[in-house]
């Protein structure tokens, strides 16, 4: 982040331009889908610099500005675009790097439908790939191919946790020129952040608690102004995954109290944490910011705290108890997702019909928590009735 630029500036000050709105305090919510032009010298010029101008919704639009200013700021980005879902931006900072022919390295486990992109959608268009298990660096340097041309990552990931050293992935990637890409969604910027670290690309789905409040899906891709704007002259354009006015203004909305939504959610979720720790039915408790956590040293190294995501291995001998556990806990809401104002909760057993369809890394008796703006007291005694009758 710039020094000149505090968080309380960049959320309530940065883009306004109140001046040009009336001095309204909230910022205008430009609900139009086209521009007119002052006289066809003006139309041709904006036509032919898209990015600079107001043409069409699908480029530019005047609230969506103001929040893509605020985002890459907090960033400590040159520039960013701000899309209809995390997908969408996953897509888009992939497909903005790789053409026919080229490698991606993406780390294992890493959210769904990015390993559906490489496995099932860019494999169709002759771009391979090669999982690795991103605990270990060298096991990224072992997969580079001359045409490796990406390695995607997701630190830390959202069911296991699991982290990758991303200053040492990112100079790696640099030694051979190869562009790195990182889903930062569990911490958000304001808990880790990767271009200090030398990522090239940071990627967000702005669902989470960017919008926070369970009523927006949108994405978020920043990085440096010439990659973003050939991403917005191509993917951002060409595929039109583009985030709405009202929903870009719902989240310049969510984005004041983002720094309060998410100091709330991490200390609730540690308080979970170690409540969950001293329990015998749990086999393992796993968060970052635990000191039981395998990768607990690099997390204090590369993050600034743990947010409110954590999962835990329940001792169970059966998924009917898992299930039984998960249907007593009535102030969770069985949901995916997270991020909003409500916890929810997520056994990975409940995603499929048997387990052996889970990844073969993915334990059945994983159940994934997401604490949201509740009392923790309340929540903490929810757990603890459901871990004395889930035997019974
Ligand atoms: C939810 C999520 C996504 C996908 O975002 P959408 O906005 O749902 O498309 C990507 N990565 C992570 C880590 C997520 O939790």
């Amino acid at each position: 982040m710039p020094q000149n630029m505090d968080i309380s500036y960049i959320l309530n000050q940065l883009g306004e331009e109140r001046g040009d709105h009336y001095n309204a305090v909230a910022p205008p919510l430009v609900q139009t889908s086209n521009f007119a032009f002052n006289d066809v010298a003006h139309m041709r010029h904006s036509v032919n610099h898209e990015m600079d101008s107001h043409v069409y919704t699908r480029g530019n639009n005047p609230t969506v500005s103001i929040l893509r200013q605020k985002l890459a700021a907090l960033e400590g980005a040159e520039d960013c675009l701000v899309f209809a879902s995390g997908a969408a931006a996953i897509s888009a900072a992939v497909m903005s790097q790789v053409q026919a022919g080229d490698h991606v390295i993406c780390v294992d486990k890493p959210y769904g439908w990015a390993d559906k992109l490489l496995r099932q959608y860019l494999a169709r268009f002759g771009v391979t790939h090669t999982f690795v298990d991103g605990r270990e660096v060298d096991n990224f340097r072992k997969a580079i191919q001359p045409n490796t041309k990406v390695i995607y990552l997701e630190s830390p990931n959202s069911i296991t946790l699991e982290l990758q050293d991303l200053k040492a992935v990112a100079a790696l990637a640099k030694q051979h020129n190869i562009t790195t890409i990182i889903d930062n969604t569990y911490c958000t910027s304001l808990l880790q952040q990767p271009i200090d670290l030398g990522i090239d690309l940071v990627l967000y789905s702005g669902t989470k608690y960017h919008a926070g409040h369970s009523d927006v899906v949108a994405g978020i891709v920043c990085g440096r102004k010439q990659v973003i704007e050939k991403m917005f002259n191509t993917e951002y354009m060409n595929i039109g995954a583009i985030i709405s006015p009202l929903n870009a203004w719902l989240m310049i909305r969510s984005l004041r109290t983002l720094p309060l939504r998410l100091k709330a959610s991490g200390e609730g979720a540690a308080k979970v944490v170690e409540f969950l720790a001293n329990r015998p039915e749990v086999e393992q408790v796993i968060y970052p910011m635990h000191p039981s956590f395998p990768q607990y040293q690099l997390a204090q190294q590369q993050m600034q705290g743990a947010s409110g995501i954590l999962s835990i291995l329940l001792k169970a001998d059966s998924v009917a108890q898992i299930e039984k556990f998960t249907n007593s806990l009535d102030r969770f809401l069985i949901a995916v997702s997270w991020g909003g104002h409500e916890s929810l909760v997520l056994p990975v057993s409940g995603l499929v019909y048997s387990i052996d369809e889970l990844h073969p890394t993915l334990p059945w008796n994983l159940v994934r928590f997401y604490i949201g703006l509740e009392d923790p007291a309340v929540l903490i005694e929810n757990i603890k009735h459901a871990l004395e009758t889930y035997r019974q």
